[in-house]
């Protein structure tokens, strides 16, 4: 999902105070701890920029954090990327710093700031490049720490729904102005690159993705953006999302239609967004990730439109677009307050059109609120 991407602003800003970093680190060396784990050594990435607001470059030189129940934590970095790291979170805390120049061996010096362990776990996204000799020095068989770290990222605090909310406010302003841009006879290039600059404009830092599926091209949930021109008639997915400058991200998809759309056509959409509304209506903390899926997916099914919906319901979302909880057939996860994550049943006709409707939805006490809120109706654009 990246038809068109750009970043307007390459420095981060640390989104929160220092104390809120601290507190993540303390809880995910306790969560180490009662999964038995020594030590945990997380690479670039999502778990490094909600552990330290810093992502980390991702690059065969090691940058690495380095935490668990009895060590210091200690930030391994390339002495060229430390001025960049002291002005995050990493300034403000009371951590190690190793820094290493070319020639030396950063993983002499993760090593050290392991000490002895049994079990050391890396986060998900550290290169093979460096896991490979890592373990070796470590003279361990490394492990996963995905458990560990996806339970502090997968439960949003107040701050963090702030920002998810501020994100869902920026792409809803940018789907109610769609209707200015699309319609018959413009590329859907065209259209989403008037998207892209809609995205910086109405408050994001970067643009992760613009997906513009006209006609035909909707019916395949992953096509970006084509040179096809947008005719009249068209039912077209237009699922966009960027990152808010603390980082959080937007998702949201509507679909629209050029013109006076098909009857039948607006029939079935009709049952989608019924169908996305019995799943937002289903959340609720203590109801699994599977039982939301049923309920999008049970209204499709009864409609006779099991078939076309081809893919799970959501997926959860925070510092990356993609991440726990997956709201999907099969997960048993119980929903817990504080959890984000889309919603967002499509139905795809090959060769013929496609549709999605998507909001990003938050467990509360009360039950699934909706961070997007722009119209849900298949909406027609086009005609003056
Ligand atoms: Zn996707
Ligand atoms: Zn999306
Ligand atoms: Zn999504």
């Amino acid at each position: 999902m990246r038809g068109v991407h750009s970043s307007v602003d390459a420095v981060s800003t640390l989104p929160f105070p220092a104390a809120v970093y601290a507190a993540r680190l303390a809880r995910a060396s306790s969560l180490a701890a009662e999964s038995g784990l020594d030590a945990i050594v997380v690479g670039p990435g999502p778990d490094l920029q909600y552990l330290l607001g810093v992502e980390g470059d991702t690059i065969e030189r090691l940058t690495a954090l380095v935490i668990g129940p009895a060590v210091t934590p200690t930030v391994v970095v390339p002495r060229m990327e430390l001025a960049k790291v002291r002005s995050t979170a990493v300034g403000e805390l009371e951590l190690e710093i190793a820094d290493w120049v070319d020639g030396e061996d950063p993983y002499g010096l993760v090593t050290a700031a392991v000490g002895h362990a049994s079990r050391v776990g890396v986060s998900d996204a550290l290169p093979a490049l460096h896991v490979i000799p890592l373990g070796e020095r470590l003279g361990v068989q490394l492990e996963l720490a995905t458990p560990v770290l996806r339970e502090g990222r997968m439960i949003k605090d107040a701050e963090e729904i702030t920002e998810l909310r501020r994100a869902g406010e920026a792409i809803d302003a940018v789907h109610r102005r769609v209707p200015q841009w699309l319609r018959a006879g413009r590329t859907e290039r065209e259209v989403a690159t008037d998207i892209a600059e809609a995205i910086v404009a109405e408050g994001h830092r970067t643009v992760e993705f613009v997906i513009v599926g006209s006609g035909p091209n909707g019916a395949d949930p992953h096509h970006e953006v084509s040179d096809r021109v947008i005719e009249q008639g068209d039912v077209v997915v237009v699922d966009i999302g960027g990152a808010v400058p603390s980082g959080y991200n937007s998702d949201s998809t509507r679909t629209y239609v050029v013109g006076a759309p098909d009857p039948a056509a607006a029939e079935r959409i009709a049952v989608l967004v019924r169908a996305q509304q019995a799943a937002v209506d289903a959340v609720r903390p203590g109801i699994t990730a599977a039982e939301v899926d049923a309920a999008a997916r049970t209204v499709l099914v009864e409609a006779g439109l099991g078939e076309a919906f081809l893919h799970r319901t959501g997926h959860g979302i925070g510092v990356s677009v993609h991440e726990e909880p997956y709201i999907a057939p099969g997960n048993d996860l119980v929903l817990r307050e504080g959890m984000a994550f889309s919603i967002e049943p499509g139905i795809y006709f090959a060769g013929e059109w496609g549709a999605r409707i998507e909001d990003i939805v938050v467990v509360t006490a009360a039950g699934g609120e909706r961070l997007n809120v722009a119209p849900h109706e298949l909406v027609s654009v086009g005609s003056d």
